[in-house]
């Protein structure tokens, strides 16, 4: 069930679904602004927990916020760092520990660091956000029932208090300040329904402007969808349904079937950087949403010496990139070969142009089926 849409964010109507490519510290590694509008990005995801250790809050502000800083016109999610306080914390162990308060860092030597919702979502001000995330307790999906109701409980904790001082900064702001941006809580509870329904039950009672799920819940290599869908239905649908972490090209289509339209994932700019090129079997412009969802639609294109090295065909033939446009597979493996940063650049713009592709063709797939709805 597909929400409503379009959604005013940044202060402009936005068409949804939207992929977020990772920006991480501030960059999409190897592209500049200009080349993100080139390939159709109309936002990225930065983490907040990365940002404010460089370059810190300060410069973000006096910068007058991170596009400016990036040149970049498009919409900047930012995540809250809920993610790092779990690898740092809870895989790596000694790092700190996780209190109804926020996450304690160990920094060596005694000192420590306090990182908490309202420290999160002051420096999502700072970084001049379009869309801020809640600070959210992660956990293993896999946890046993005491760590999933926990993990809960502190979410909906979290959330409260990132709704509180959100609201609070709102209130403070000049009227010069810009559009008001949204805000986004993260459903936590792992693979248990029960805990799933409860945390979102309890995020929509508190009311956001959109609610996320986290990645992870993948079983034997795949998602399940089955509890992706699930937890789609527990969400109003006037509000964003945000998949973070997710996507393979055939899941984006699935879950985007569902319901969820916001995907950020760092797999089309790491793969470029490792040689790994996505392309569409088949023009994607005649592609159905069944073919979409059918991993056997897309293909890897691996550049090796004893393929490429001689092969003048662009990347793709179905991609309009300004790698396919102007050059081939032959120079690609060459600039690849002599180890020139032009390889990552052009690797970059072709997977993230075909990410795009994807996101243009499920669009138009979506208007087509609401104006026959309402036909109807
Ligand atoms: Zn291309």
């Amino acid at each position: 069930m597909r929400r409503t849409g379009p959604f005013r964010i940044g202060g402009r109507h936005i068409r949804l679904p939207l992929f977020l490519p990772d920006g991480t510290m501030g960059v999409v590694r190897n592209l500049d602004a200009a080349d993100l509008q080139a390939v159709g990005t109309e936002a990225v995801v930065v983490n907040t927990y990365h940002l404010m250790s460089t370059p810190g809050s300060e410069v973000l502000k006096s910068a007058g916020g991170l596009k400016r800083l990036m040149g970049f016109e498009g919409l900047v999610v930012s995540d809250s760092g809920g993610w790092q306080c779990f690898s740092l914390i809870h895989r790596a162990g000694s790092h700190g520990k996780i209190t109804d308060a926020g996450v304690v860092f160990r920094l060596g030597g005694g000192k420590n660091k306090l990182f908490t919702p309202e420290i999160s979502v002051r420096a999502q001000f700072d970084i001049g956000s379009d869309v801020l995330v809640c600070l959210d307790d992660f956990t293993d999906p896999a946890a046993g029932e005491r760590r999933l109701r926990e993990s809960v409980d502190r979410t909906t904790l979290w959330a409260r208090k990132s709704r509180n001082v959100f609201d609070r900064i709102l209130e403070e702001r000049s009227e010069s300040g810009g559009p008001r941006p949204l805000l986004l809580a993260v459903i936590q509870g792992g693979f248990d329904r029960e805990a799933r329904k409860r945390s979102a039950a309890e995020l929509v009672e508190l009311g956001f402007d959109g609610y996320g799920f986290g990645g992870y819940i993948v079983e034997n290599g795949r998602i399940n969808l089955d509890l992706s869908a699930y937890i789609a239905e527990l969400i109003p649908r006037d509000k964003i349904g945000f998949a973070l972490g997710f996507g393979r090209p055939w899941d984006i289509a699935a879950l985007w079937e569902m319901g969820w339209e916001m995907f950020d994932c760092t797999l089309p700019t790491r793969d470029a950087r490792h040689k790994r090129l996505y392309a569409f079997r088949n023009d994607p412009r005649g592609l159905s949403l069944a073919a979409l969802k059918d991993p056997g639609s897309y293909e890897y294109l691996y550049l090796r010496r004893e393929k490429h090295a001689k092969d003048f065909d662009p990347i793709s033939r179905h991609c309009d990139c300004p790698a396919c446009a102007r050059y081939s597979r032959s120079y690609l493996f060459h600039l690849f070969d002599i180890g020139d940063g032009l390889a990552l650049r052009l690797a970059t713009l072709h997977n993230l142009r075909t990410y795009q592709l994807l996101i243009e063709r499920l669009r138009t797939l979506g208007a087509a089926s609401s104006s026959a709805g309402k036909r109807e």
